[in-house]
């Protein structure tokens, strides 16, 4: 099914299909950290990201959130609609932690009384910096109508996984997501839900079971993302 490799990232390979409008997305184990300067492998994190961003996906288009995901054709291996990404990191908090906590100077773990929402600008030269609507609106990077609609839909995909991470002990500090154009122009939630693109606590013990523990030399690693597959595992 895969023709040609049409882009490589950090985490992804991307091919082509028989159908231009439908790409199959594979999943690696590499890791990287601040922009590329950190380097590794999470040994079986490849097959977590795929199988957490599927079931995730699944999730949201069931209470109306429409996704680029047709369907998992393997371990690694994911059929999606072919979209232009929005080159906009959509950024969705609900405690302090990470890039907020270091900018602001303050602790991480304060739970904030309403979710907040910001974008970088998906500019590695740049180390995607920080960007306002107006900024977005003067880069013709979307139009006033798709940031209003990419706001409520990463509010919306907050409120669902906030609930959905709940169930299973988990707490959703903050995560980022990319969403896309597809061919008719209708906004679609792309990329991935996952370990390395969420922050997720244990809400019992407050122990990170997410890419913090690859940036930060935690250890356990793999234990940590083996855990939190496992507890979306239990959910169903
Ligand atoms: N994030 C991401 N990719 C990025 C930057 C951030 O997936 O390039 C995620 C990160 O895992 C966290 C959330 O977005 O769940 C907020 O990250 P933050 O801005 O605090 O930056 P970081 O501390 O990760 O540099």
């Amino acid at each position: 099914m895969k023709k040609e490799m049409i882009y490589e990232g950090k985490a992804k390979k991307v091919y082509s299909t028989e159908d231009p409008e439908q790409l199959i997305v594979s999943y690696k184990d590499d890791a990287t950290a601040f922009n590329g300067l950190k380097k590794g492998t999470i040994a079986g994190k490849g097959v977590i990201n795929n199988q957490m961003t599927n079931a995730l996906m699944q999730r949201l288009e069931a209470a109306g959130v429409p996704t680029h995901f047709i369907r998992q054709l393997s371990e690694r291996d994911t059929l999606v609609k072919r979209v232009t990404i929005v080159p906009l990191e959509v950024i969705v908090r609900n405690i302090s932690a990470g890039s907020f906590a270091k900018r602001y100077g303050v602790e991480e773990g304060i739970i904030f009384d309403a979710p907040t929402l910001e974008f970088s600008y998906k500019n590695d030269a740049l180390a995607d910096p920080l960007i306002t609507d107006s900024h977005v609106l003067a880069l013709k990077l979307a139009t006033p109508e798709e940031i209003e609609r990419i706001k409520s839909m990463a509010l919306k995909v907050n409120d669902e996984l906030r609930r959905f991470w709940a169930g299973c002990g988990v707490t959703l500090v903050d995560f980022k997501l990319e969403f896309g154009r597809l061919a008719d122009g209708s906004i679609v939630l792309a990329d991935e839900i996952s370990p390395d693109t969420c922050r997720l606590w244990d809400s019992r013990t407050g122990e990170k079971l997410d890419k913090d523990r690859f940036r930060r030399d935690l250890g356990g690693v793999e234990d940590a993302y083996r855990e939190i597959m496992r507890r979306l595992r239990a959910a169903g």
